[in-house]
């Protein structure tokens, strides 16, 4: 009897007892949703309820940003907790399944990676448009389990899925087409897009619940094609102009998920001890009919309009519901938050760039995460300058209230907690400011790479350069 007793004690404190409270922690990624589009955000328009839960239960993060202004290299900021242009990843990914080099390099280490050195069971579901070459999908960067697809946006509806896989796409955007993925086999599916990726992962909480999980669920709307089903078009009888309506369809759709999440969640008993983000991978599209206010501009640019987003982050353990946080965060420190919880001690080979939000959110440290948040946009449209090619670049820096950013010319300077619309240039009142905030940009710039691949908008000349692509 002793001995069994003391082999009970012995297996007890052998045991990382840690493993039973992490908790879970599940990435909402939206895309291209505009700034003032949610209830949280000030929407008279567009009801979200779920979503503004997670916000009215947890934190907001005002002043919460991106590290790019578009898809691509927004989720390899995110993925990696690094400024992505660290690793060249600088530009929209194309959809080439055959380039084992369009993607996220394979030294780069995932926050699904991290979630597994302390055996989380992982899901990818959604957008990935991370790499589409075998070797770049989620099963092979740190996920178990993948719901969704591999190229920059989806079609909606199922009965557009008429294409068997990439053997039958023969253009970038035909890729929209391909019937959806679940692990490493095409599958026949039936329901609305944003339902399915709802329900999916809906189903993985209800399995997976018994140990800890991470999620990472990247819906593709609202981002076009702008594509609603009528359950959540006949929502809004009031918005006429159709674009719009579908658009807050869209959204509609998504707040119906989130809703479906937090019900499973509670229904386990694990809403407590669930960490969960919701943002959004840009700003609102030019082209999606979405709204940005009070941010300047869109998608695509280094305005407040590009890379400032919805933000909240909600943990009813640890985090003081109704908490708002106004200082600078970037999407990048979910990866350092994650790490901090879960796995302080970690050895990583890639310095990343994030911070452990908790102290700052708890209020246990008053200062800033970062003194310091910087942008470069490499350029969305490629133009032709004494007849060479070239892009427009563009950088930015936040410190504390104030943005630098200097644009094809223009050198700016603003208050954003003065004036978030980026209306008034105080760069003539503020030189030396400016001119150190450029010192810091020249400096953060000698860090980064050069895009290591061509971009979306580099299409024809990648077709030029590899008339294989869609060869098979
Ligand atoms: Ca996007």
């Amino acid at each position: 009897m002793k001995k069994i007793l003391l082999f009970c004690l012995l297996v007890l404190f052998s045991c990382d007892f840690k493993n039973d409270t992490l908790p879970n922690v599940i990435v909402i990624l939206v895309d291209d949703l505009g700034y003032g589009d949610l209830g949280f955000t000030g929407s008279n328009e567009i009801s979200t309820p779920n979503i503004d839960s997670l916000a009215e239960n947890g934190v907001i993060f005002t002043d919460g940003y991106v590290s790019y202004a578009v898809c691509s290299p927004s989720r390899a900021g995110l993925i990696t907790g690094r400024y992505q242009d660290t690793f060249g990843y600088g530009l929209n990914a194309l959809y080439t399944p055959k380039d084992p080099n369009m993607g996220l390099p394979l030294s780069e280490f995932t926050i699904a990676d991290l979630f597994k050195t302390k055996n989380y069971k992982t899901l990818a579901v959604g957008k990935w448009h991370l790499g589409a070459h075998e070797s770049l999908r989620p099963l092979n960067r740190g996920f178990d389990e993948f719901f969704g697809f591999l190229t920059g946006g989806h079609q909606y509806f199922p009965e557009q899925w008429n294409l068997a896989d990439e053997t039958e796409v023969k253009c970038n955007f035909c890729a929209y087409r391909t019937k959806l993925l679940r692990n490493e086999e095409r599958i026949d599916e039936n329901e609305y897009l944003t339902d399915a990726l709802s329900r999916e992962t809906v189903s993985f909480i209800d399995k997976s619940f018994k140990s800890p999980f991470f999620i990472y669920l990247a819906y593709n709307a609202p981002h076009g094609p702008l594509q609603a089903s009528e359950k959540y078009l006949n929502r809004f009888p009031n918005i006429k102009d159709k674009r719009r309506k579908t658009y807050a369809a869209m959204v509609s759709s998504i707040d119906d998920g989130v809703g479906q999440i937090i019900s499973i969640l509670k229904k386990n008993e694990i809403y407590d001890n669930t960490i969960i983000y919701f943002l959004s991978d840009n700003g609102g599209a030019k082209s999606n009919a979405s709204n940005n206010a009070p941010l300047k501009s869109h998608k695509g640019t280094l305005y407040e309009g590009g890379i400032r987003i919805p933000f909240v982050m909600q943990w009813p353990n640890e985090i003081k519901s109704g908490t708002i946080f106004k200082k600078p965060i970037i999407s990048l420190d979910i990866f350092a938050t994650s790490k901090a919880i879960i796995n302080p001690d970690l050895k990583l080979n890639n310095e990343i760039h994030g911070q452990n939000l908790l102290p700052y959110i708890k209020g246990n440290n008053g200062g800033y995460p970062h003194e310091h948040l910087y942008w470069r946009n490499n350029g969305h449209q490629p133009y032709i300058e004494n007849g060479v090619r070239a892009r427009y670049i563009t950088h930015a820096v936040r410190s504390k209230n104030y943005k630098m950013f200097i644009r094809r010319g223009d050198s700016m300077l603003f208050d954003l907690y003065s004036d978030i619309g980026e209306k008034n240039n105080i760069i003539e009142k503020n030189r030396p400011l400016f001119n150190e905030l450029v010192k810091k940009s020249v400096e953060w710039n000698k860090t980064l790479m050069d895009p290591i691949f061509l971009g979306l908008r580099d299409d024809e000349l990648y077709n030029k350069l590899n008339p294989d692509r869609y060869i098979y």
